[in-house]
């Protein structure tokens, strides 16, 4: 069997799974998206009461399993208050930093199904009217949403059907650029979960055999840290969570290799199970980085928190500028993907 990284078709699955809003614990729709792909790749599945989905395909040892997950909740935000003026206070849904949003187009999904627009802004945007807007903090306090309805106060805000627990979601901007740049915000974890969906039609459409059992893990909780901690296959020996590699200063990971990561601030990976994904690039002639993320941890570190005895790693593309306006280029794509594809065939050590 050969394996060919299907550019076009895998990044237009990714502009159509970014395009999903699915902050953490608004995930039906991108999950009932997954689902009917799953369905129409003809592979078996289950969804757990938490909303994930578990495919499985059955590999010529049925014994010992191998399970990979990648996750499609994204960060997003609550609303916390409706504000007296009408406008919104946020609360953050998944961890990162006001200023990473400010500025940003959002849809407020009310509990009758309207998405209503707004803009997520400083409190004192107007530089003509605030003196101190560009010092002051991008806090709860400051941060607020401007809807794009006639509105002045609470009242006709409540009246549009809006309310406090709402979910916001971002708009990602997609571009894909001619140089081979991906811009969108939620490729954390939607670039890996496009991965896996091409990995698993792959294997579909071709009948490939794999050695293994093994499981296709589509979390919907990992943002909020108990995204594929249950509801794993006993016979699992091996958990590889396909996740972003964290680029910046001192770290190795960049936009163009596959990023395995050694460890995180949950702990080392298995350390065995680490080095046969090295080698494996090696061998294979796939361009990857060794690295340790600071900051960091995955749905494999919370499986194994959450007691199971897997061996359990953690690899994907390098995404810059992570939980902000994200970036990757295709070939860190194209080299996750052949990393993928290298172990899913490759025996358990
Ligand atoms: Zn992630």
């Amino acid at each position: 069997m050969s394996y060919t990284f299907q550019a076009k078709e895998t990044v237009s699955l990714l502009k159509q799974l970014v395009e999903i809003p699915s902050p953490s614990g608004y995930t039906k729709e991108i999950m009932d998206f997954m689902e009917r792909i799953l369905k129409e790749l003809n592979v078996s599945y289950i969804r757990t009461n938490k909303g994930a989905l578990i495919a499985t395909i059955k590999g010529t040892d049925d014994t010992k399993h191998r399970l990979l997950t990648a996750h499609t909740d994204t960060l997003g935000a609550m609303v916390k208050e409706v504000k007296a003026s009408g406008r919104l206070k946020l609360a953050m849904v998944g961890g990162f930093n006001w200023n990473a949003v400010e500025g940003e187009y959002c849809t407020i999904h009310t509990a009758s199904g309207k998405k209503i627009r707004g803009t997520i802004l400083m409190h004192q945007t107007t530089v003509h009217v605030y003196k101190n807007a560009s010092s002051l903090p991008r806090d709860e306090q400051n941060i607020e949403v401007r809807v794009d309805e006639k509105v002045t106060d609470a009242d006709g805000t409540r009246e549009l059907g809006i309310e406090v627990g709402d979910f916001v979601s971002f708009d990602p901007r997609f571009e894909e650029t001619e140089t081979g740049f991906i811009k969108s915000r939620h490729l954390d974890d939607k670039a890996s979960t496009a991965l896996l969906l091409q990995l698993i039609k792959a294997v579909q459409e071709n009948n490939w055999t794999l050695p293994y059992t093994t499981h296709f893990y589509i979390s919907n909780n990992e943002e909020i840290g108990f995204g594929g901690n249950s509801n794993i296959p006993e016979q699992t020996v091996e958990y590889i969570a396909v996740d972003m590699g964290a680029i910046g200063d001192g770290q190795t990971s960049d936009e163009y290799t596959v990023s395995i990561c050694a460890k995180d601030s949950s702990g080392p990976y298995h350390y065995e199970l680490t080095r046969q994904l090295v080698e494996l690039a090696k061998e294979e002639n796939i361009e990857y980085k060794l690295d340790i993320y600071p900051f960091y941890g995955s749905d494999a570190s919370a499986a194994i928190r959450a007691g199971f005895d897997v061996k359990h790693a953690l690899f994907g593309p390098g995404i810059e500028a992570s939980h902000a306006y994200e970036r990757t280029h295709i070939e860190s794509l194209e080299n996750t993907a052949k990393l993928l594809y290298a172990y899913v065939n490759s025996k358990m050590v």
